[in-house]
């Protein structure tokens, strides 16, 4: 695939004609995507960035949460529960690292211990299997680095671990190879309504027509929704949440440790990254623009106050990255308007007929937004079931999708084979990570293209170890280069004018 693919207008409208388009490509739409693929149906996926997983869905803790936190009856909690129960199968046909290591909530002061037992009554009534409060003495057993002021924990099983990434890499791939048609680097500007009906979207690549749309653009599913004429109070203000990355070899806890949460935030969390690097974040601040994804020296200061109160050892020598990412909350349930009857801030999960038909509208998806997605999947299928969409289950769905070989976990004599094989997978790139030129390669060329050395990162985790790209990164923008037949200078960090590079300093010589 070349890069100037993506680059073409579509002007072929005989293909533009589908069953369902989905907008946006974070994990929801990745997963939406990927359950309607078992299904005889004509799907678009449409991202305006050069990847999938760029949005909120790239930069969050990564924890499928238990789902304690939401309210009784809520959309939240209903979902959370129910996404992280299908969690297990998920991750084993999409051949993604999930780990249960088990989440705690710590009382560190007399004043928590009430909120903890609230905590308890809500995850049992939320139908949160297996959850109970441990003593003093038992949680210092089982993370002894803990802050040892601690008065006792609420400890949940089924939280666990995943690559929030890796997820929606995998399950986009997965619906590729189920049929389903992804076009990158196509930004939907509109809308296309006949009366009442949403007919189809305008892009920056042309029209491309559907029976059903589906918002799921994350902090934008705001704008989605006012195109499709739904009339309301209902806004997302972004919530920025930053972090710290600590050096795989440095390991002082190996579960999710929460200090207890107030009204409005979990807190800054303790946790271990499906890949072994401590994490430590988010704090919560407001911030008008959506793309403000910038780290500022007071809120590193509060995430770092913050993780040490947990674990007071945190040594911060071992930290290699800090970054943020941006919450969609969304504010239903706190206006006068259509959704004024909600829980306030609850996911906006509905498919609005008595105002615009054809539309399935999924706005405000904050955390639990990604414990939550294969709950979410599974209710938009429903919601077409029942609105009338003709669904009939394909024979050969294939649920598994294999992954490029990782070199790094593969036993010498694998490597022998492949290097034989293929050279290319015997000429390490990445040191830290040990990450092949062959690996590269097939990330760029695979289904769903690699275009940039972002996108390799997320799929290969190349410049991610101790140097954070010191070593790889010239080589990995020739390999980009000649794959993608651009020049060197137009290769990208991450899509738009992300150049690398600023001109050939080779041909301004020759001009002299
Ligand atoms: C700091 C932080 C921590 C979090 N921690 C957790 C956690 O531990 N566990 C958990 O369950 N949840 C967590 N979440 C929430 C979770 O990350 C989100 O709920 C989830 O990623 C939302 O996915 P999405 O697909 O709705 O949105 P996104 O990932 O933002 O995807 C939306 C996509 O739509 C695209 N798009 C937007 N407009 C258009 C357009 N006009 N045309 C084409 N494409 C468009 C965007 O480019 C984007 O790729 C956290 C969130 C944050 C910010």
């Amino acid at each position: 695939m070349s890069l100037a693919y993506y680059k073409e207008e579509n002007k072929d409208m005989q293909k533009n004609e589908y069953d369902v388009i989905i907008i946006g490509a974070g994990v929801e739409g990745c997963m939406i995507a990927r359950e309607l693929s078992r299904y005889k149906l004509r799907i678009l996926l449409i991202e305006k960035n050069d990847d999938v997983a760029t949005g909120t869905t790239k930069a969050n803790t990564g924890i499928v949460h238990a789902g304690y936190n939401a309210a009784v009856g809520s959309n939240k909690a209903s979902m959370n529960v129910r996404g992280n129960a299908l969690f297990d199968t998920i991750a084993s046909e999409l051949n993604v690292p999930f780990e249960r290591i088990g989440d705690y909530v710590v009382a560190l002061t007399d004043e928590d211990i009430p909120k903890i037992e609230a905590l308890l009554d809500k995850g049992k009534k939320n139908g949160v299997p297996g959850i109970e409060i441990l003593s003093k003495e038992e949680m210092l057993r089982r993370e002894p680095n803990l802050n040892p002021n601690l008065k006792l924990a609420l400890y949940a099983p089924t939280g666990g671990m995943v690559d929030p990434i890796g997820l929606s890499i995998a399950a986009a791939e997965n619906a590729i190879d189920n049929g389903v048609e992804i076009k990158l680097l196509t930004e939907v500007k509109n809308l296309l309504k006949k009366g009442k009906r949403i007919v189809g979207v305008e892009t920056n690549r042309g029209n491309f027509y559907g029976k059903w749309i589906i918002n799921s653009a994350g902090l934008y599913s705001d704008v989605i929704m006012k195109w499709a004429g739904i009339e309301s109070d209902f806004k997302i203000t972004p919530r920025k949440g930053e972090y710290f990355i600590f050096d795989p070899s440095y390991k002082p806890i190996h579960s999710i440790l929460f200090p207890t949460p107030t009204p409005t935030t979990k807190g800054i969390l303790v946790t271990i990254t499906t890949y072994g690097n401590i994490g430590i974040g988010p704090n919560d601040e407001e911030t008008e623009d959506k793309e403000d994804k910038s780290t500022t020296y007071p809120g590193l200061k509060e995430v770092m106050d913050g993780g040490k109160r947990l674990v007071p050892s945190l040594n911060m020598k071992y930290i290699i990255k800090e970054f943020a990412g941006l919450r969609a909350r969304g504010n239903a349930g706190l206006m006068h308007d259509r959704y004024s009857s909600m829980i306030p801030r609850d996911f906006i999960m509905e498919v609005p007929d008595d105002v615009v038909e054809g539309f399935v509208n999924l706005a405000g998806i904050e955390s639990p937004g990604l414990a939550a997605s294969p709950g979410i999947a599974e209710w938009v299928v429903n919601a077409l079931k029942e609105h009338g969409l003709k669904m009939e289950k394909k024979k050969d769905f294939n649920p598994i999708r294999t992954p490029i070989p990782s070199f790094a976990s593969l036993s010498r004599e694998e490597q022998a084979r492949l290097i034989e094989k293929d050279p290319r997978f015997g000429r390490i790139v990445c040191r830290c990570e040990n990450v092949t030129e062959g690996e590269i390669v097939r990330a760029i060329h695979a289904p769903l293209p690699a275009l940039s050395y972002d996108a390799l990162k997320r799929r290969l985790h190349i410049g991610m170890g101790r140097c954070q790209g010191g070593f790889d990164t010239p080589r990995t923008i020739e390999i980009l280069s000649r794959e993608l037949g651009i020049p060197p200078v137009k290769v990208t960090k991450n899509g738009d004018d992300s150049f690398f590079l600023k001109r050939e300093t080779k041909s301004v010589e020759a001009k002299k």
